[in-house]
């Protein structure tokens, strides 16, 4: 198969452009005009597919869609606002009252109140669990259970649950398995081989690459018998393979109104085509600057699944070939030198973002986390003598010059 940015760069329009641009061009519109009163009554009926209206669809998000479903092989795709109405509106499509999903204990912070608070309002049950260990996810399954849900890397832990395993489990009872893998993007992460049903990220990180924008995908890699999920039986029965995403656009990003923008679509366009170059960068930057931590008597722990001597780095290759996303944790002797060596930082950008082209630092025991009492903290892995960080694209020896000077 040719790589992964060749691929990336040669994926025709769904429709001829009259023009043969080679840039798809920003249809910046809101409603697409019909040949006849027929025609858009057979619109309106599911029998004459077009563009009628960019809440529902727009044709710049779809050569988005149709260049992330060409790349990963899905069934199905689905560009969406945000990573956060990505993962809302899965959650919604696949549940109702009384239902339960079986979760990672550690998730973005976002997604773990989208769960305790939005949804538990509306009688979504989540039960939390350490799905590194399967028994213990097998035993919370009972006739409510709808899914399984985890992230690939959970962050800042950076634990790796083992994909196959998980999936056997979600197979066996007939429930779904979901990933969110918004820090292991598709050019090293192929979801549909490891047996995850549907997968959710936020294409704001890594896709968009320059932090440019935010946006969300949903790939739906058409391994689950749809029937088996009551809630989307009915659209089973009229729509098949397609149960999940026809459910999905209609009842939730059609009428919550979660759709992607056609200029948010052409920064994700972009930031497709680099996307392979990007990662491999951040990776080896990675590990040179690990390789530099573990070197300097000041840097008292390094994190990060990629190094050989970490106790996932076997489930990193084997999942990720190698590379579990390119964010690492380090520690000091005190939140007092954290605090220290980040003032002194020149190159390397104090933010909460991950996956930017700029390298970016954060201590989340002091920011994403100050919300949680210490204990819980502690108990969720967050120290205060643990910093963040998101490795960008500049030149490794600029990065470790920064660094040294800021620990001096
Ligand atoms: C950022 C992030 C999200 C949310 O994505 P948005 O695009 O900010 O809504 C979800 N999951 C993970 C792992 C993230 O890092």
């Amino acid at each position: 198969m040719k790589s992964f940015t060749t691929r990336s760069l040669n994926i025709p329009y769904p429709k001829k452009d009259p023009h043969n641009a080679l840039a798809m061009p920003i249809y910046e519109s809101v409603a697409f005009d019909f040949a006849s009163a027929e025609d858009i009554a057979a619109n309106f009926r599911g029998e004459f597919p077009a563009h009628t209206y960019s809440r529902t669809s727009n044709p710049t998000v779809e050569y988005f869609e149709t260049k992330v479903k060409s790349l990963t092989g899905a069934h199905q795709v689905l560009a969406l606002s945000s990573g956060m109405a990505a993962i809302s509106a899965t959650f919604l499509a696949i549940c109702k009252q009384g239902d339960n999903i079986i979760s990672s204990n550690h998730l973005f912070g976002h997604t773990l109140a989208l769960l305790e608070q939005s949804l538990s309002a509306y009688g979504l049950e989540t039960r939390f669990v350490d799905t590194s260990n399967t028994e213990l996810v097998e035993a919370l399954i009972d006739s409510n259970t709808r899914a399984i849900y985890f992230e690939t890397v959970t962050n800042p832990q950076l634990e790796i649950a083992d994909i196959a395993k998980l999936a056997d489990i979600a197979n066996k009872h007939g429930i779904l398995l979901i990933a969110d893998s918004t820090v292991t993007p598709p050019s090293v992460f192929h979801s549909k081989i490891l047996g995850v049903h549907i997968e959710v990220m936020s294409a704001t990180k890594f896709i968009s690459g320059g932090a440019t924008s935010v946006g969300g995908l949903i790939v739906d890699n058409g391994l689950y018998k749809w029937g088996n999920n009551p809630n989307c039986l009915e659209f089973s029965k009229k729509f098949g393979k397609d149960a999940f995403i026809a459910r999905l656009r209609k009842n939730y990003y059609r009428n919550m109104g979660m759709p992607m923008t056609a200029h948010t679509a052409n920064y994700m366009i972009a930031g497709l085509d680099i996307l392979e170059l990007r990662v491999e960068r951040c990776y080896k930057n990675c590990l040179k600057l690990s390789e530099f931590f573990q070197q300097n008597p000041k840097v008292t722990r390094v994190d990060y699944p990629g190094l050989k001597d970490s106790p996932y780095y076997d489930l990193a290759v084997s999942q990720f070939g190698g590379v579990p996303g390119t964010v690492m944790t380090f520690d000091l002797e005190s939140q007092e030198e954290c605090f220290r060596f980040m003032n002194q930082l020149k190159i390397i950008r104090r933010a909460t973002n991950l996956n930017d082209n700029k390298s970016l630092i954060i201590h989340p025991y002091s920011t994403i986390y100050a919300e949680f009492p210490e204990t819980e903290r502690l108990k969720m892995g967050i120290r205060p003598t643990m910093m963040r960080l998101s490795v960008g694209i500049e030149g490794a020896e600029d990065l470790i010059d920064d660094m040294e000077q800021a620990l001096k």
